[in-house]
Parts: structure tokens; C-alpha cells; sequence
């Protein structure tokens, strides 16, 4: 009200302006320990469907974008993957975000951050990586990080947010969707954070995309139980 208030003095805006920044961030926190503290008691409600990762990613990409730009970073994901998985799109995208705003944060300018896709069979799982060109985490740092209210002592702590529970959330949720989280890292290098999750019953279908532009016309197709194909 005070911001929208024509008589209200530019200085006063000004401190507006900050309180408002301030506030935004203690909701940021406290959400944050909501969170952790849903999982922790096992309250958080997983609704999981089958979703296509395409939406997720694209979700995901734009609102990282903007941090990605303010920063000064490249950013680059397997924007044609199309393919469904069984999870639940909300707790999967904050994932996504969780590992994405750590790599942002941990890059200096002028890196890179990326996702990738693979597929385990012998796990029977999607394997996604989020990685950077980042300042690395140490070899014996690796095995605090998932641990709550862990914060590392590197040259770009005491500038970033956080409050040291963004991979404990991260790794509670992978393994709501029996999956599996690690993380590989070269100290002064980079980062890759990889979580799997697995392909499960409800998945009895697949969708093969083929652009318009291409010059396929036969397509055959191997399995090794029957199913209905629909072409659209
Ligand atoms: P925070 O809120 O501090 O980001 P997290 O649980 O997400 O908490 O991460 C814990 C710590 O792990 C971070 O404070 C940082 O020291 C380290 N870390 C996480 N991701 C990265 C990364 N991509 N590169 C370097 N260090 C990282």
C-alpha cells in the first residue's frame, strides 16, 4: 500500500522496497523448513501420474531462466525429449529446481549449467544430471552435503542464500519415487548431481516423437510384450 501511494516519499519507497526483498526471503525460509519438516514427519502428499517430461522441463526452464541470464551462465537441456514418466510433477520440478538454483549459485560467470537425460537398464530407470562448471565440492565434503543444514565453507558461500537443506529435500523426495541420488565432483571443475527414477507399471505405454520434417516412413518397432500402438 505504501509503495502504491502517490504522496509516499521516494526515500520511504526505497526502504519499502527492501522490506518487501526481506519479507519475500524469510517466506522463501520458512517454506523451506516447512517443507523439510513435512517430509521429515512423512505429511507430504505425493500425488504421482503420468506426466511427460517435456512439460516439466520446459516448466522448469523458464523459471530458471531468469537467474541463469542474471548471472551470466549458459544453460542447456534436452529440450526434444519427450517421453512419460510416473511421478509427481510438483515434487519432480522442485528437484529439478533444488539441484538447477545450487549449480546457478555455485558457477561462476561465464560458466555452463546442464541437464541430461540417460536411461539405466539394469536399474530400469531415467538417470537425469544436472551439472555445471562450477567451483566443485571437495572428495570429503561429498558425503555431508545430503545431510541437513549442511553448508560447505567455499569462496562463494558467504554470497549465496540458503539455509543448507535444499539437498536433504532433494534426496528425501527421489527416494518417495524409489529412486536414487549421487553426485560426482572434480574440486575447482564442476558438479554433476544425478537422481534416478524408476520406470514403473503404470508406465505401460511410450511415445516415440518424430519430427514433421523428417523422412521417416517406416518405423518398426521391437518388444518384448504386446501392446496397443496408436499413431496420432
Ligand atoms: P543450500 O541451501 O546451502 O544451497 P543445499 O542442501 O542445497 O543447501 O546444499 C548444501 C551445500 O552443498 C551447499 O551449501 C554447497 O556448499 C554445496 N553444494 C550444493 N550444490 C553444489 C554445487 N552444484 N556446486 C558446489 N557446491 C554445491
Amino acid at each position: 500500500i505504501l509503495m502504491m501511494r502517490k504522496e509516499t516519499p521516494d526515500i520511504v519507497k526505497n526502504y519499502v522496497e527492501k522490506i518487501n526483498i526481506a519479507g519475500n526471503h524469510l517466506l522463501e525460509l520458512v517454506n523451506t523448513i516447512l517443507d523439510f519438516a513435512k517430509l521429515e514427519a512423512g505429511k507430504i502428499e505425493m500425488k504421482p501420474q503420468r506426466v511427460n517430461i517435456k512439460e516439466i522441463l520446459q516448466e522448469v526452464y523458464s523459471i530458471i531462466l531468469p537467474l541463469v541470464q542474471q548471472k551470466g551462465l549458459t544453460f542447456e537441456y534436452p529440450k526434444e525429449s519427450s517421453f512419460t514418466i510416473y511421478a509427481d510433477p510438483k515434487l519432480i520440478k522442485e528437484v529439478f529446481l533444488n539441484l538447477l538454483s545450487n549449480a546457478v549459485k555455485f558457477t561462476p560467470s561465464g560458466g555452463k549449467v546442464w541437464i541430461d537425460i540417460n536411461f539405466s537398464k539394469e536399474e530400469n530407470a531415467y538417470v537425469f544430471s544436472v551439472c555445471d562448471t562450477g567451483i566443485g565440492i571437495k572428495r570429503e565434503d561429498i558425503p555431508k552435503i545430503f545431510s541437513p543444514f549442511t553448508q560447505l565453507e567455499n569462496p562463494m558461500q558467504k554470497s549465496t542464500k540458503g539455509t543448507g537443506l535444499g539437498l536433504a529435500i532433494t534426496k528425501r523426495i527421489v527416494e518417495l519415487h524409489k529412486g536414487k541420488i549421487w553426485v560426482q565432483s572434480e574440486y575447482g571443475k564442476g558438479t554433476c548431481f544425478f537422481f534416478s527414477i524408476p520406470v514403473t507399471k503404470e508406465i505401460e505405454y511410450f511415445e516415440v516423437v518424430i519430427s514433421q520434417s523428417g523422412f521417416a516412413k517406416n518405423i518398426l518397432i521391437l518388444e518384448d510384450y504386446s501392446f496397443d500402438i496408436q499413431l496420432f
